[in-house]
């Protein structure tokens, strides 16, 4: 028999939690020839998050879950999971219910006996979602696929089983800033994708402001390309080029017409674009050091505060 863990990111999920629950098991019962389990990350909830957790898990013995001790975010969460995990196939999937748990038998057998290695929903429509935030979720995946070495599925989502194989090869990926979009499709493998409808949450709040999802789109960008320090140089060399031929008409002109006092204004606009191409760069290279710095502190990813995983059990196997 094979066994199946999905883990569960949950922050601040109290109320969606029961509903999840109720709605996943009868799916998974289902599925004769595999045991599941499950696997709840409670991202440090500050509702009663862990409490509905140890409930869980103190009625059905396939729930395990891993509390931490503060918030650390959905991909530390995701980490925490995969690295507890030693099932044959590893699903992930929102407590919400926006990740359609119907979904879950086909994208099974997609790896257990259709021979693919992963099987991961992608976004179809974009239903309940402004048209601001669909605008820009285009221009970001348009703009990553142009520069980066990974190229990611346009609306790909978390929600995925992979194989034991996968799952080993996204951990040994040791990288402190985890982009996971951008990680699950570094690694590469056979992947089937499941069109799929965004759902409305079954309960509870979107933890996703737009200032986050900049945030993450510049993440996705500097994590998997170093094109904006190549653009930087480019820029750079262009201006300065653009400068020195302008120096050279400058004295030319000088020694043949004589000085001439004014030209103020076309130092000063210099200048200015000059300078504000220098702190443009300047920006940018602090988003490469300031992910360098971060990397090279090597801090977990996360702590844990709290579990019902018994190591010793989970490593025989
Ligand atoms: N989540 C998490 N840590 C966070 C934010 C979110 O573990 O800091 C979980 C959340 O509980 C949910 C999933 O990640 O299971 C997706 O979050 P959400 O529904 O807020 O995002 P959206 O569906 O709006 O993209
Ligand atoms: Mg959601």
């Amino acid at each position: 028999m094979k066994t199946l863990d999905l883990i569960v990111p949950c922050y601040n999920e109290e109320e969606a939690l029961p509903i999840f629950y109720n709605t996943v098991v009868p799916i998974v019962d289902g599925l004769a020839d595999s045991a599941v389990r499950f696997l709840f990350v409670d991202d440090g909830s500050r509702d009663k998050t862990r409490a509905v957790l140890r409930d869980l898990a103190e009625k059905d013995e396939r729930v395990r879950y891993i509390s931490f001790s503060r918030n650390f975010g959905k991909e530390a969460a995701m980490l925490a999971g995969l690295r507890a995990t030693n099932a044959d196939y590893i699903g992930i999937i929102d407590a919400d219910l926006q990740h359609d748990p119907q979904l879950l038998p086909e994208m099974l057998r997609a790896v257990s006996e259709e021979g693919y290695d992963i099987a991961a929903a992608r976004r179809v429509d974009r239903i309940g979602e402004s048209k601001l935030k669909s605008g820009f979720s285009k221009a970001f995946y348009k703009i990553i696929n142009r520069i980066s070495d990974a190229s990611i599925e346009e609306g790909a989502q978390d929600y995925r089983i992979m194989r034991r194989k996968v799952v080993q090869a996204i951990l040994s990926m040791p990288e402190y800033n985890r982009f996971s979009k951008g990680i699950f499709s570094w690694v590469g493998f056979q992947t089937k994708w499941f069109p799929h409808e965004n759902r409305a949450r079954s309960a509870g709040r979107s933890k996703w402001s737009f200032g986050n999802l900049l945030t993450y789109a510049m993440d996705g960008i500097v994590n998997f390309s170093t094109a904006p320090l190549k653009i930087s140089l480019f820029f750079g060399s262009a201006l300065s080029f653009v400068g020195i031929i302008y120096a050279l008409y400058i004295i030319i002109r000088t020694l043949l017409l004589g000085s001439d006092v004014p030209g103020y204004p076309s130092i000063f606009s210099a200048i200015l674009i000059i300078g504000g191409f220098i702190l443009l760069f300047l920006g940018v290279l602090g988003e490469y050091i300031s992910r360098i710095y971060m990397e090279v502190k090597n801090r977990p990813n996360y702590i844990i505060d709290e579990t019902n995983i018994i190591p010793e059990t989970d490593e025989k196997k």
